[in-house]
């Protein structure tokens, strides 16, 4: 990864994947990843590109503790993700990760401003605080006027809104998509990404898988993965930029 070798923010990434494999045992053994090293520095904006199959969601799930590698390691913010229990995990996921799903995977009994509440419920927040906290996340998400509707009532673009929201509440070091935009429309689409913009410039870090070229050029490198191996990182804008 020498592109980004040498920039101060490499003494202290965001996440480390070390040499991480893995392998799933159904009927044959299938490996998903294989001997995979990356390194997010903190504040970078990066996609993960590669076509269906290649093991992006699998690198992701990884990365956000949902799931533990067969082989290597994966540290977040300094918690070794990978060697801990589920319990352990779990706390991680619910204060430095944020997730946003393809299929947005939000409580469907719930209004926007409950779903954005709820993970501040296992952090300790007042009632009046979290529901507050929430508002003001979805002001920032332009659904203002749409908190007290549930998911059945929103569009599918202003239910990723929401999740985007709702992925942001913990204040999370790094946030995680895979194929956010991949059941919206097209405008809907660029609304999201110009979302993920706003969060890249005002210093988070993301992670954002997908197999679509024009949704991973918003990103600062892309990650070309294929067969479960990184095949070349690839720096955005590069060429042109003189
Ligand atoms: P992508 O997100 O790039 O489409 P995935 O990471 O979902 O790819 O999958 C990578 C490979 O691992 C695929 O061959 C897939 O079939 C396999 N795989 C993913 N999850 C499982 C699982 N839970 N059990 C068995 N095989 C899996
Ligand atoms: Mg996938």
């Amino acid at each position: 990864m020498s592109e980004s070798a040498g920039s101060p923010a490499d003494a202290d990434p965001t996440v480390v994947v070390d040499g991480v494999t893995k392998q799933y045992a159904a009927g044959t053994t299938v490996t998903a990843l294989d001997d995979v090293s990356l390194s997010l520095p903190r504040g970078s904006y990066t996609a993960i590109m590669g076509p269906s199959g290649s093991g992006k969601s699998t690198l992701l799930n990884l990365v956000g503790g949902l799931d533990t590698p067969s082989a290597g390691r994966v540290t977040v913010d300094g918690h070794d993700v990978s060697a801990e229990s589920e319990a352990e995990r779990a706390a991680i996921r619910g204060t430095e990760i944020g997730f946003v799903f393809q299929t947005f995977n939000l409580m469907p009994r719930l209004t926007a401003v409950e779903n954005v509440a709820l993970p501040l419920v296992f952090d300790g927040w007042s009632r009046e605080d979290r529901r507050r906290r929430a508002r003001e996340l979805l002001d920032d998400v332009g659904l203002a006027d749409r908190v007290d509707h549930v998911p059945a009532e929103l569009s599918g673009g202003q239910r990723q809104r929401v999740a985007i929201a709702r992925a942001l509440a913990p204040d999370p070091a790094l946030i995680l998509a895979d194929e956010p935009t991949g059941n919206v429309d097209t405008d809907t689409g660029a609304t999201i990404l110009d979302i993920f913009d706003d969060l890249h410039a005002a210093g988070n870090t993301i992670l954002l898988v997908t197999h679509e070229r024009h949704v991973a050029e918003r990103a600062e490198r892309i990650v070309h993965v294929e067969d479960g191996n990184v095949r070349t990182i690839e720096a955005v804008g590069e060429a042109t930029d003189g």
